[in-house]
């Protein structure tokens, strides 16, 4: 990079990497720090709504995605002993996106696709096996340390976007509270060839159950025919190599869906699952974006999404500020708009979820399966469910925000 950096985003995750890759096309010279040595193997985020697939495409990147990934533009609300509660077709609302469906492909796919647009420019530098420990702000500049190969080195821009995941040293260094709590049961997520579709699942499915719900997302995997996700809570009291064994794997696996013979696994990985926001997304100098901002339980999809749109909305406002076209105020900005639709959508709309799946008593199952097939027999109850399911409605919400 020939320029000093204006901006450092530490971390090269999805959100740090698009945050970047905008800064970038915004002129402003860019250097990321990333504690790894590379690009990670990620398992996590899988599932892209509409909105996040239009904020990406100016890059180039959702063209990129669609060559692999899958489309997915019908999905169902099930009960395990019930069976189909409703399927929703989100190309109920194609006059409101070019892209009415839901996208899979799985993270660590996405992340070298937005990296080889990163290596395109000439004003980003990527540096691995970078571990941000620390860092200082004055008036006119922050200072960021890092452990390199090198030793410790230290960094200065204007600006630093923390975006260094769930365990932020950033967010943790400005002191900014982390609030919210941690869901007592963790997730298990088992990847299988296994083909579900001819028992009637869509690509994407969410299954109720008072005793171990479960969720379904067909990915590309290397190819076709691809592979099915699914992942259901783990009891706190279980241990993870116990969660993890094969037989507990199978056992799941059976348990769903009985088959003849041993369910082949490629994947499977357990997860400690929290909802939580931090008090502010700023500092000063220093920016949260992406889950160093917020967590939120998966079943929805909600949480990379979110931080794709944080990338979006903030480097947008970050590149006025650094060419001088508006104060810093315009950054706190960012934070209410993105802080504020965390809370009222995510948030929310991530718990409600997965307290829908979990729902022990019967009263509470028929109620909540009452409110959906209520909102499904109406086209206005399809298309409101749809905004919010999809984020349409958050996004709108964001942007109404001044
Ligand atoms: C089971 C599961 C399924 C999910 N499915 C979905 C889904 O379908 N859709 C969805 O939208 N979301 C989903 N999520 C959430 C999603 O995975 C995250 O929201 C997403 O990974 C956040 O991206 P990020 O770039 O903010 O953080 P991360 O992906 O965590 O990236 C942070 C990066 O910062 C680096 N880093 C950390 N510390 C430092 C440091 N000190 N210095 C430098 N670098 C550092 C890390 O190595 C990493 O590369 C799921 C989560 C789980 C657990």
């Amino acid at each position: 990079m020939k320029n000093k950096p204006q901006v450092i985003v530490a971390g090269a995750g999805p959100v740090g990497l698009l945050t970047a890759l905008a800064l970038a096309k915004c002129d402003i010279p860019v250097l990321v720090l990333e504690a790894e040595p590379g690009l990670t193997l990620d398992l996590r985020a899988g599932t892209y709504h509409p909105p996040s697939l239009e904020m990406m495409a100016p890059y180039g990147v959702t063209d990129e995605m669609l060559k692999t990934a899958i489309k997915v533009p019908r999905w169902q609300i099930r009960d395990r002993k019930a069976g189909l509660i409703v399927e929703w077709d989100v190309s109920e609302i194609a006059d409101l996106t070019p892209y009415p469906y839901r996208l899979h492909l799985e993270q660590h796919r996405l992340t070298p696709i937005i990296f080889d647009k990163l290596k395109a420019c000439a004003n980003v530098e990527v540096r691995f096996s970078h571990d941000v420990t620390g860092l200082s702000q004055a008036s006119d500049k922050v200072t960021v340390t890092a452990e390199t190969p090198a030793g410790i080195e230290k960094y200065e821009a204007d600006w630093l976007v923390g975006a260094d995941g769930g365990r932020s040293i950033i967010r943790k260094c400005i002191g900014v509270e982390f609030e919210g709590f941690t869901w007592p049961e963790r997730f298990v997520v088992a990847s299988t060839i296994y083909d579900y579709a001819p028992h009637g699942y869509t690509l994407n499915a969410y299954v109720a159950d008072p005793d171990e719900w479960a969720a379904l997302f067909k990915m590309p995997d290397d190819g076709p025919p691809g592979i099915w996700r699914v992942i259901f809570p783990v009891p706190p009291e279980e241990e993870d190599a116990v969660t993890l064994s094969e037989e507990t794997v199978e056992r799941r696996m059976q348990g769903f869906m009985p088959k003849a013979g041993r369910y082949p696994i490629k994947y499977k990985s357990i997860y400690r699952v929290h909802q939580r926001v931090a008090k502010d997304f700023r500092a000063g100098r220093v920016l949260l974006a992406g889950d160093a901002a917020h967590l939120n339980n998966p079943m929805g999809a909600f949480g990379l999404n979110g931080g794709i749109h944080d990338a979006i909305n903030l480097s947008q406002k970050l590149a006025k500020v650094c060419r001088g076209e508006a104060g810093d105020a315009l950054l706190d900005l960012y934070v209410r708009q993105r802080r504020t639709v965390n809370l009222e959508y995510v948030q929310e709309y991530s718990i409600k979820n997965l307290k829908r799946l979990a729902a022990k008593t019967d009263a509470e199952r028929m109620a909540n399966f009452d409110e959906l097939r209520r909102q499904a027999a109406t086209r206005e109850g399809r298309r409101e469910f749809l905004l919010v399911s999809s984020m349409i409605a958050s996004v709108r919400r964001a942007n109404a925000i001044i």
